[in-house]
């Protein structure tokens, strides 16, 4: 018997550039809110930076590691193009203006999959695309935020990314992961999940063979994983056990303190993980304050003068306003 598909995209994380550009793009101009400040648990000396709505539902959520003197990405076969986030139908050339105007690489309004989109470059050359939807989020809208709240970014919509051969990753994609091929435009093989329950977030995937590309390779600029959305962790072990029997060799069950977490790679080269919906990031911090502080998993919290002082300072990011971030630090590593 299949495991059940997960429901839709968790979060979605990416490599950036330097923390302070990091911040003043995201908050700054994307109006996402810095719900989560924290430390790569693999590399303490560096931030892990999560945006996502007023209150930091899974599926709204970008995250971010950025290491500042890292080489750039390649684009290429294995690597996810661009990332999909969805806003309100008729928000677009708002969004134009608005990314117009902070300095971004915006490439001209298309149509994609009876969908508008509106494909630009973070200011680290990552590669996202606005798209126009009524995906039924669960959404809250962060009224402190620079973008009002009829066009705020709704949540993850899907992603795209070119593979050497398509037809293994189907068969995982439908058989192991649930996915349902709906279509093809352009080269572009459509995978959606099925229809998730109201609040599900962005079920799409949509894959492009290219046989003679070159593998790509992370760096800056470029998305490391995708994560899908697990009910919980029965579902995340039967999910995993489907995986294993795939052969696709899944971690062990991590946590990560806001959520539990399998990673594991699709045929075609794409880093996937299964992630829990909760606990949530609201766990540790009190939802209105969440970002403020710098958290720290409970086996670094011993370390936490050391990381703190080795960490760059996000305060000068943002105008005061958006930036109540000084004094709380201030105030925990006293
Ligand atoms: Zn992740």
């Amino acid at each position: 018997m299949n495991a059940r598909p997960p429901t839709g995209l968790h979060h979605v994380t990416a490599i950036a550039g330097d923390p302070v550009e990091n911040l003043r793009f995201y908050q700054g101009v994307m109006g996402l809110r810095l719900v989560k400040k924290s430390v790569n648990q693999d590399d303490p000396a560096t931030y892990h930076l999560f945006y996502a709505d007023g209150e930091g539902h899974p599926g709204t959520d970008l995250t971010f590691f950025p290491w500042a003197h890292a080489k750039p990405g390649t684009p290429g076969v294995g690597v996810v193009q661009e990332t999909y986030l969805t806003v309100p139908p008729g928000t677009l050339e708002a969004w134009e203006a608005r990314l117009l105007a902070a300095g971004a690489r915006v490439d001209p309004i298309v149509q994609r999959f009876g969908e508008r989109a509106l494909p630009f470059a973070d200011p680290h050359g990552l590669r996202l695309a606005l798209v126009e939807g009524p995906d039924p989020f669960a959404f809250t809208p962060w009224h402190d935020g620079p973008v009002p709240a009829a066009e705020q970014v709704r949540g993850l919509h899907g992603a795209r990314a070119p593979l050497r051969e398509i037809a293994p990753s189907e068969r995982f994609l439908t058989e192991v992961m649930g996915f349902e091929r709906v279509g093809e435009e352009h080269g572009w093989v459509r995978f959606v999940l099925p229809g998730a329950p109201a609040g599900g977030a962005g079920r799409i995937l949509d894959v492009r063979e290219d046989p003679d590309g070159r593998r790509g390779a992370w760096g800056v600029g470029s998305v490391h994983h995708l994560a899908w959305t697990v009910a919980d962790g029965g579902h995340q072990v039967t999910l995993r056990d489907a995986v294993a029997r795939a052969g696709r060799r899944p971690s062990e069950v991590i946590d990560r303190f806001w959520f539990r977490s399998v990673y594991f790679m699709e045929p075609g080269g794409v880093l996937f993980e299964l992630a829990t919906e909760g606990p949530g990031f609201a766990v540790d911090e009190d939802p209105a304050a969440l970002g403020e502080r710098l958290i720290l998993p409970p086996w670094l919290e011993p370390y936490r003068p050391r990381i703190e002082a080795v960490l760059p300072d996000l305060s000068g990011a943002l105008p005061p306003a958006a930036a109540p971030t000084a004094a709380a630090d201030a105030a925990v590593a006293r």
